[in-house]
């Protein structure tokens, strides 16, 4: 028997799962049908920013960078956060939410400033600026390495007692009327626990619908693009585009792209497991067109590679955390391509929800992340909303 059992070991279970071992609890399994940071957690593009609208997301945002920053501290080994700065640049049409949503941000203690086109072509000089209206740089923010940031959770967690179970396929959650008992593996074992977390990313539906509880999350491809730009570009922030819609960062000197419309780069599937493992053509040749276009300072570029992942998308392109209609059974789920960057205070939130039934993160509203939202059409959107851009800023 195990306090606690916990279905995944993404990012969101290990973190969910550091969590609670600060709080003294460390009678947990974890189980992963395959292995730590094998989901979406190992393919993140890893950018690390607190620029959002909706509040309690930038400000989980905002707690998890301190983790991020004391990394090795806390969890003894270096995860490869980058701190180089996030940049985002916005055209006419965007300047009112943008200045309002920087405002918000203010004030719940992001340091973000906006700065003109002098200031930032002194930190992208190979970029065209010029259909861009304004732009603000957030110095804390820059990328980090979902994969080596789970696996350094993983690590710790090994050495406070943590049990992680790598190939054991949870085939079904048990329960004794409304209350869960543990969980049923892919081989028959039973795993016996008094609370049961759902952090399965976009396989955590079929786990769910058993027990009547209908999760609104469709999975979803994201495709990224590698460019090697034939020239050393330093080490510029990650430039959020808002003109062009796309991100860029860079990782070994090469460009990482990916699309920030949603539009052709995220595709739905019907089988998370089934997907392309490299970008389409179209994809590809959007990326590049756009690239071309923001950076004609790069005189001899070239795609390198491009990688795919599958991402759990909500109705408003935000986490559930949400305690069940079961006792003992919780969801960390529905991160709709962005939960790295808030996954230590997602982690923080989910131990405090089973623990205390509340969140004591600053400008965090727990109740903002509940499952029946969706169910109350009480959806969690930014009041500044981008025209153009996916719901997720
Ligand atoms: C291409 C791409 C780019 C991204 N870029 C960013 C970014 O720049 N910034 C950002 O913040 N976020 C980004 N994200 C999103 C972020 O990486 C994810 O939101 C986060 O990693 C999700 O973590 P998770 O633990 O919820 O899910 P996952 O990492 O998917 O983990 C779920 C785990 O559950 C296991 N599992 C599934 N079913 C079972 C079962 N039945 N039994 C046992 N185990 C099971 C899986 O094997 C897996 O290891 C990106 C995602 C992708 C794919």
């Amino acid at each position: 028997m195990s306090e606690v059992v916990i279905i995944g070991a993404g990012v969101i279970g290990t973190a969910t799962a550091h969590a609670l071992v600060q709080r003294g609890i460390t009678d947990i399994t974890i189980l992963d049908r395959d292995s730590v940071g094998s989901g979406g957690t190992g393919k993140s593009a890893g950018i690390i920013r607190c620029h959002y609208g909706v509040t309690s997301i930038a400000a989980l945002a905002l707690c998890s960078r301190e983790f991020f920053e004391n990394a090795a501290e806390i969890v003894g080994t270096d995860i490869g956060f980058e701190q180089v700065g996030y940049l985002v640049g916005v055209g006419a049409d965007n300047v009112e939410p943008f200045r309002a949503s920087l405002a918000n941000q203010r004030s719940i203690g992001v340091e973000t400033l906006e700065i003109g086109h002098a200031e930032v072509k002194e930190l992208w000089p190979t970029a065209h600026l010029d259909d861009f209206a304004t732009f603000c740089l957030e110095p804390g923010g820059g990328y980090g390495d979902g994969y080596a940031t789970a696996q350094a959770l993983a690590t710790s967690l090994r050495g406070h007692g943590v049990t992680i179970r790598q190939g054991a396929a949870v085939a079904a959650i048990v329960s004794d009327g409304d209350k869960v008992t543990g969980v049923k593996l892919a081989d028959g074992e039973v795993v016996p626990a008094g609370t049961v977390l759902v952090a399965a990313g976009p396989w955590s539906m079929p786990l769910l619908s058993p027990l009547g509880i209908e999760l609104p999350i469709a999975p979803a491809f994201v495709q990224e693009v590698v460019i090697d730009p034939g020239m050393d570009l330093g080490a510029p922030p990650v430039f959020s585009d808002l003109v062009s819609m796309q991100y860029v960062h860079m990782r070994g000197g090469e460009m990482l792209f990916g699309n920030s419309s949603g539009q052709g780069s995220v595709r739905p599937v019907t089988d998370p497991d089934v997907y392309p493992n490299h970008a389409t053509n179209e994809a590809i040749e959007a990326t590049a067109e756009k690239a071309m276009h923001r950076f004609p300072g790069i005189e001899d570029p070239r795609v390198s590679t491009t990688s795919t992942g599958v991402i759990d998308l909500t109705p408003d392109n935000n986490p559930i955390i949400s305690a069940t209609d079961y006792a003992g059974l919780y969801l960390a789920v529905g991160m709709s391509g962005h939960g790295f960057k808030t996954a230590p205070a997602i982690g923080r939130l989910t131990a405090e929800l089973i623990l205390d039934g509340e969140t004591t993160i600053p400008n965090v509203k727990a109740s903002d992340f509940r499952l029946s939202r969706f169910a109350e059409g009480d959806l969690l959107v930014s009041p500044y909303v981008y025209k153009g851009a996916m719901g997720i800023r």
